[in-house]
């Protein structure tokens, strides 16, 4: 064989391992434009936070909560969650779900398929600790995804759980105005917020959007849930 037709051959098997491996990512919009429409149909509020617990902000968010008698979604950093136990264990005997994030927060595109499938094992196992129980919603690190990591996430019997808004509280410059607040003119939908431990402006904007779209909520009448509820209750409300 020549050299060029080699040199082709190896680009094409290479981009067709590539668009295999980052498949997922072409799917994930249509899975998002499904997410909202089930929030939509069921008009609720699903508060999601990930990469805590974080002992002060979790804290802060699961008396917050309680106050408004909301529950929400936390998807557990496994590493974190042996550094502040107390906290997670809070989590589930509050009445909120806990979801896996993995281990060390690995970004799919940048590791190998075996760290990945220990990373994602090893955070599950973690969010089990927590009293997280079956299936358990899995959020992908920087919401990432390739096949091997879907595969897993399909044998392991996980939920995908992307989100719908953005808070902008991992944005460089925190915003005036929380981008996630869209979503109570819109019906519902799944907030994207983080509650580790960042800097005082950092902790106090995910409290005060907690709030707001908590009160949001109470005001334009959406249900709040845990993300898990939005496919384990009413069958009429499926899209
Ligand atoms: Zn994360």
């Amino acid at each position: 064989m020549d050299p060029v037709t080699t040199t082709l051959g190896a680009a094409g098997l290479a981009l067709s391992a590539a668009a295999s491996y980052l498949s997922p990512a072409a799917w994930k919009p249509l899975s998002i434009r499904q997410l909202g429409a089930r929030c939509r149909s069921q008009r609720v509020l699903v508060l999601t936070y990930d990469d805590g617990p974080g002992p002060a902000v979790t804290t802060a968010l699961l008396d917050l909560l309680r106050e408004f008698d909301a529950p929400a979604t936390f998807f557990v950093s496994g590493e974190r969650v042996p550094l502040h136990r107390d906290v997670a264990t809070k989590l589930v005997r509050q009445g909120h779900e806990v979801g896996c994030h993995g281990y060390h927060h690995l970004h799919a595109w940048k590791n190998w398929p075996g760290p990945l499938r220990d990373d994602f094992a090893r955070g599950c196992a973690a969010a089990v600790t927590c009293g997280a129980s079956d299936p358990i919603s899995f959020r992908p690190p920087f919401g990432k995804l390739v096949f091997p990591t879907w595969l897993y996430s399909r044998h392991r019997g996980t939920r995908l759980a992307w989100w719908t808004h953005d808070s902008g509280d991992s944005f460089a410059e925190l915003p005036a105005r929380s981008p996630a607040l869209d979503l109570l003119d819109e019906g519902g939908g799944v907030a994207l917020l983080h509650d580790l431990d960042r800097s005082a402006p950092r902790n106090e904007f995910v409290l005060e959007t907690t709030r707001a779209l908590l009160e949001g909520a109470r005001e334009k009448g959406l249900r709040v849930v845990r993300f898990r509820d939005l496919f384990e209750a009413r069958d009429d409300a499926s899209p």
